[in-house]
């Protein structure tokens, strides 16, 4: 690894991915993450939830982090997982942070590759813009009077990375019970207020870039022949009807709804149990 590292290549070693999850999703979600792309990434790796469970702990290893944030739906819920991702990477030594919800399949080879064309000594903010345009906010000021902002940001749920010399730039914002206070002056969600410090804060920006895939998109879109390519991808419920990628195998919709399994076995048909599926 580290001979790699002198030479200049960036290796999976170098990124610390944090995914979001809550106690209700365990099972549902996390355990098609860990028998999916997470087992191509265990080291780096790290889930952050907000109860403690023996089955997950277990098959994660070390790297379960119990944060001691609300089971809740709500802003400060999320802010304070999002905070304690942050600063578990300030912690660590890699040089970039990417953030993944629980219904994000990565890639991690993709990832490598994109990050790979970027420096994690400049500022970096990869990620897929939540809008077409700026977002508007109110700021509430130290005096209580408001100001009007406008900043990008991309959608926590399709996953988005950050360099190490921007995440050290955001701390003064973003670390400890400052994420909280932050979000609390926009009072929006937790990726936005992510955009926030880094575009109104720090001055950085975010840098568009279309890898980046969440469930608020038309998945069926891709075509079959890019999704090897893509860095995240998801599924979900998009105008009432569930919104997956185009996959037709090996393993049928009812088999594997997500088609996160099928995904798997198009990109490492060599797993075992993807040797099964087909029949060998
Ligand atoms: N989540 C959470 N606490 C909650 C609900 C959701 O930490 O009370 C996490 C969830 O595990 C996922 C992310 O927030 O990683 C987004 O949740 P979900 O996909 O259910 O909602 P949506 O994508 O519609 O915002
Ligand atoms: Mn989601």
């Amino acid at each position: 690894l580290d001979e790699y590292k002198t030479k200049g290549n960036l290796t999976l070693g170098d990124v610390f991915i944090a995914v979001k999850t809550t106690k209700r999703f365990h099972q549902s979600r996390m355990e098609l993450l860990l028998d999916t792309w997470i087992s191509r990434a265990r080291e780096q790796t790290y889930v952050f939830t907000d109860e403690e469970d023996d089955a997950l702990k277990r098959r994660m290893g070390g790297h379960v982090v119990f944060t001691n944030c609300s089971t809740e739906h709500s802003h400060s819920a999320l802010s304070c997982k999002m905070a304690a991702e942050f600063d578990a990477f300030l912690l660590s030594d890699q040089s970039w942070f990417c953030h993944l919800d629980d219904d994000n399949y990565l890639n991690p080879e993709a990832l490598l590759k994109l990050l790979s064309s970027y420096s994690a000594m400049k500022d970096v903010y990869l990620g897929k813009p939540s809008l077409n345009r700026p977002i508007r906010a109110s700021e509430t000021l130290s005096n209580n009077q408001t100001k009007s902002v406008r900043f990008w940001f991309a959608t926590g749920g399709a996953g988005f990375c950050i360099s190490r010399k921007l995440a050290r730039k955001m701390m003064p914002w973003a670390s400890g019970k400052n994420f909280l206070s932050t979000s609390e002056l926009i009072r929006l969600p937790d990726d936005c207020t992510i955009g926030y410090i880094i575009e109104c804060k720090v001055g950085g920006q975010l840098l568009p870039n279309m890898f980046f895939h969440s469930h608020l998109e038309n998945l069926q879109l891709i075509p079959t022949s890019h999704l090897t390519q893509q860095v995240t991808l998801s599924y979900g419920v998009f105008e009432n009807k569930l919104n997956v990628i185009k996959l037709s195998g090996p393993f049928s919709p009812q088999e594997d709804p997500s088609r996160f399994r099928s995904l798997h076995c198009h990109l490492y048909p060599d797993t075992p149990w993807c040797l099964q599926a087909v029949g060998w």
